[in-house]
């Protein structure tokens, strides 16, 4: 996929040619809908890859922005920030954890969740417990480490050496991930969703027997909540359905509503091995993103709002699968929870080309593994507009 994508991106321009970009461009913004440059609305069911949770410029978040950019925009770590301490409760709370690092984006996030597992480790006198372990299928990040723990080896080509201390498991299968489980594994790392993979969803049983396995080996469970948290999945975490607890939940994109905000929560005794200096960053949790992370968590974590979001998602899916049975042969699948769907093609449709008929059709998806048509619409997304997503849908799967 990286090189076709490369191969499509023809444009003269001075930025690095590391994306395969849509010949279009925006100018605006309002709830779920983006208005291009040449003046035509699109419906956004990419919400900038699971980041506009509110839709655009939402007017909550822009009174905060403008409020907070009024009086101070950034401070460094090395004083007190309330506006950070308000945010850490908050998501504290919500995870039922107690510590929070904050940072700027995803691979941040899970970059750190696996330092702070592995210090955690060594802090408990057990400096050998370095691996983590991580599903088939994983998308971490693009940090050298994170590519390490993502599991598409044409991202590592050609950035060699990639760090070791991460090994790969099948999704799913819990006696291949006991067989790997040892005195060295400092950390399961798993996406309750994998949204890169492809929307993959795990079953509540296979959450429970992970957090069963890293109990009964010694080590901890990382819940990798970047693309799936924040409400996505009709819950404020994706892994709240299986009704375990994570020691470490790494969170960023919808977190800050489309300010790169990204943020470590841990339980106390595994917040508590980090002390000053093992880790840090200049921007993370600056009083900007706080005033816009406090309205995201305000509003998502309202009981019912989230109450909403799983009815008018269930009305998605209503959808979705009334599009399934009436095109046999061209959906093998359809996947996900909340506002995180996949629409899995056969293999003589190509979900990347559905994504750009659908773009020429008004509505912005995004193309993800095992040729999966993905969407993520903002949560506020109405029933009005999944009837536009779904007329849409319609006229390009009969079409294509
Ligand atoms: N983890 C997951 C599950 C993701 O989906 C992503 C990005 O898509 C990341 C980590 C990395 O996030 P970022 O692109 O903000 O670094």
């Amino acid at each position: 996929m990286v090189d076709k994508l490369a191969q499509d991106y023809s444009v003269d321009s001075a930025v690095m040619k590391t994306y395969g970009r849509a010949e279009i461009s925006f100018v605006r913004g309002h709830g779920c809908w983006l208005e291009s440059e040449a003046g035509e609305q699109y419906l956004d069911c990419s919400s900038g890859i699971a980041v506009n949770t509110l839709g655009h410029t939402h007017p909550q978040m822009v009174s905060a922005l403008i409020e907070q950019g009024k009086k101070l925009w950034h401070v460094s770590n090395l004083y007190r920030i309330p506006e950070q301490e308000n945010v850490a409760k908050s998501l504290a709370r919500l995870a039922n954890l107690s510590q929070v690092f904050f940072c700027n984006s995803g691979v941040e996030a899970t970059e750190a969740a696996v330092k702070i597992a592995r210090r955690s480790a060594y802090e408990r006198g057990e400096p050998d417990r370095t691996t983590i372990l991580c599903a088939d299928g994983a998308f971490h990040g693009r940090t050298l480490g994170m590519l390490a723990a993502t599991d598409r080896p044409i991202f590592r080509r050609g950035f060699g050496p990639i760090p070791s201390g991460f090994e790969h498991s099948p999704l799913g299968d819990l006696s291949a991930l006991r067989a790997k489980m040892g005195s060295n594994i400092a950390a399961i790392m798993v996406e309750p969703i994998q949204g890169e993979g492809g929307v993959r969803q795990v079953s509540s049983d296979f959450l429970v027997g992970l957090r069963n396995l890293a109990d009964e080996f010694g080590a901890l469970l990382i819940a990798d909540e970047v693309q799936a948290g924040i409400g996505r999945s009709g819950s404020f975490f994706s892994y709240e359905f299986s009704g375990i607890q994570p020691d470490i939940v790494a969170v960023a994109k919808g977190l800050g509503g489309g300010f790169p905000i990204g943020a470590v929560i841990t339980s106390k005794d595994v917040g508590e091995s980090m002390s000053p200096g093992t880790h840090g960053s200049t921007f993370g949790g600056n009083p900007l993103a706080m005033a816009v992370a406090k309205v995201v968590i305000d509003i998502v974590s309202e009981k019912t709002f989230l109450k909403d979001i799983v009815s008018r998602a269930s009305y998605l899916e209503e959808r979705l699968v009334q599009l399934y049975d009436n095109n046999p042969g061209k959906i093998i699948e359809v996947r996900g929870r909340g506002f995180l769907r996949g629409i899995r093609l056969a293999d003589d449709f190509d979900s990347s080309e559905m994504v750009g008929s659908l773009r020429r059709a008004k509505v912005l998806a995004v193309p993800a593994a095992e040729n999966t048509v993905r969407l993520l619409p903002p949560l506020i997304i109405s029933r009005e507009e999944i009837d536009f997503l779904m007329d849409r849908l319609k006229f390009v799967m009969t079409s294509d």
